[in-house]
């Protein structure tokens, strides 16, 4: 935050989550600097239910599309909802008040899209030129793709079909429900659908008309909740975008482009001054071949460059016993990681966070689990959920790589880390599916290289320093790592990890 003061005076600091704005926040009064933030409008829009998308609220026929001056002195989660109760009382709006506000602060805190979906940054008619960004957790870039993705599912469908009003447009949405349930079962891999379900140009304005109609009475009513007449619109007009491709996953059809490059882009502005942050930074090389930055970078390894460590402890143990490589998975591999998994847990000093790579693995491993505290991962498992389980004494979270709870996990107790132990049920390599495929020709096509190390590999090490990472949260915590596959055992894991001398152990 110094560094970018000193150059332009004024810094844009993108974070993940809303949650990742109040440390933004205290740093700036630490160094007695004004500070702002932008929240979405679901979030900070008084009529709003929460679980809409920005692009839904029509501020155009709000009555109290008015800004006025925000006070950012207090933390943003209990200003965004004093500002939703003013705003209603007094007749102003807290989104535009804070984005009006946020322009003349010297720190201004928001979440990714605000950069990276070009509608949302071109909405916030900031100068981007007058920032250095910063963006925090930077390693994120390397799943960017995901910001932009349109999904299209069948339960999106029906609920669009009880809010169209108009016979035709739901027999539009009747037709396409019945093309996707002729779609195969994929399960979690992503599968490229060749011959997706598309619209004519008069069935899209049918759509459309439905969903403008629906977006205005929800803003005149001030009730504005989800509207999926505009998720099924948004999915068939993202087909009109340039690389995208529709995919298959997890029951819905999704729009995508697999290019990290198309949605990074924005980065190589000249004017625009960049600081990456984080603590599993991929190599020079990969940002600049894999993202497409192709900005003069200075790389910075502060672990090298300080005498110190800034991380923590950590000891290592290598099983040479057992692998997640497909041709070797079984019902006794999987016996024999679930053994591993309950003797790490008794012989841990506190919880243990155990990873797997996918959720079949999950399901495999959980079911194997005997006479242990086990709190698996699930589409509804919220970080509460792990303090509670934690507070009631040891407990083993069994979390999916790159799934909700790998990133996330925040379990401490005066700034130090809870878990002791990190157990990590082989290497989370990408899924070798249509999108990793597509991914790598169009980093190929753009690049002239498409190596295993760039594509495979260190996707991989990212996810497996975030895993270790969220054990290290205080210079002063130690972990113990369990490598617990046998492909861990090379001279380039050792070294990437700095686990020169790992303990082998087996069964
Ligand atoms: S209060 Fe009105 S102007 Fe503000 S975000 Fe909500 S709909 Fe838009």
């Amino acid at each position: 935050m110094l560094v970018a003061l000193n150059v332009t005076g004024k810094a844009l600091f993108l974070v993940r989550t809303h949650n990742q704005f109040y440390p933004v926040y205290r740093e700036s009064k630490r160094l007695g600097k004004s500070f702002g933030f932008v929240v979405g409008k679901p979030n900070v829009c008084p009529f709003s239910s929460g679980d809409v998308e920005s692009i839904d609220i029509d501020c155009r026929r709000c009555e109290i599309n008015l800004a006025t001056g925000v006070e950012f002195g207090e933390q943003p989660a209990s200003l965004v909802s004093k500002l939703r109760q003013e705003g209603l009382a007094n007749g102003f709006c807290p989104y535009h008040s804070l984005l009006f506000s946020s322009k003349s602060t010297e720190v201004v805190a928001m979440t990714y899209p605000y950069l990276f979906l070009p509608w949302l940054r071109e909405s916030l008619d900031f100068n981007l030129e007058e920032y250095v960004v910063i963006i925090d957790e930077a390693h994120n870039l390397d799943t960017i793709s995901d910001l932009g993705e349109r999904r299209l599912s069948r339960a999106t469908l029906s609920s669009a079909m009880s809010q169209a009003t108009s016979e035709l447009v739901r027999n539009i949405l009747s037709k396409l429900q019945h093309k996707l349930s002729a779609l195969p079962e994929v399960g979690e891999r992503y599968l490229l659908i060749n011959d997706p379900p598309t619209l004519e140009a008069d069935e899209l304005e049918l759509l459309q008309d439905e969903y403008e109609a629906l977006r205005a009475k929800m803003t005149e009513q001030r009730k504005i909740g989800r509207n999926h007449l505009g998720s099924v619109l948004r999915f068939f007009l993202s087909l009109r975008e340039p690389g995208r491709k529709v995919f298959l996953n997890g029951g819905s059809l999704v729009s995508k482009n697999p290019d990290p490059a198309f949605q990074l882009d924005v980065l190589n502005q000249k004017t625009l001054p960049l600081i990456l942050m984080s603590g599993t930074l991929p190599p020079l090389n990969y940002i600049q071949k894999v993202w497409g930055l192709t900005k003069d970078i200075e790389y910075l390894d502060v672990e090298r460059a300080l005498p110190t460590t800034v991380q923590g402890k950590r000891e290592w143990l290598l099983a040479k016993d057992v692998t997640t490589s497909f041709q070797k998975r079984s019902d006794v591999m999987w016996g024999k990681y679930a053994s591993y998994l309950m003797r790490i847990y008794h012989v841990s000093r506190a919880n243990v966070l155990a990873l797997v790579p996918s959720y079949e693995v999950l399901r495999k491993v959980l079911g194997r689990l005997k006479g242990i505290n086990v709190l698996p991962e699930d589409s509804r498992t919220s970080m509460e959920d792990l303090s509670r389980a934690a507070e009631n004494g040891k407990v083993l979270i069994l979390a999916v790589n790159r799934g909700k709870l790998s990133e996330g996990i925040e379990l401490t107790n005066g700034g130090r880390s809870l878990i002791s132990d990190v157990a990590l049920v082989g290497i989370p390599f990408p899924s070798p599916d249509d999108y990793s495929k597509l991914r790598a020709e169009a980093i190929a096509a753009r690049t002239g290289v498409a190596n295993e190390e760039l594509l495979v590999r260190i996707p991989a090490l990212i996810a497996v320093k975030q895993a270790i990472g969220r054990a290290l949260r205080n210079p002063g915590d130690s972990v113990t790592v369990w490598l617990l596959d046998k492909r861990y055992d090379s001279p380039w894991w050792k070294a990437r990890l700095g686990a020169f001398n790992p303990r082998k152990i087996v069964l």
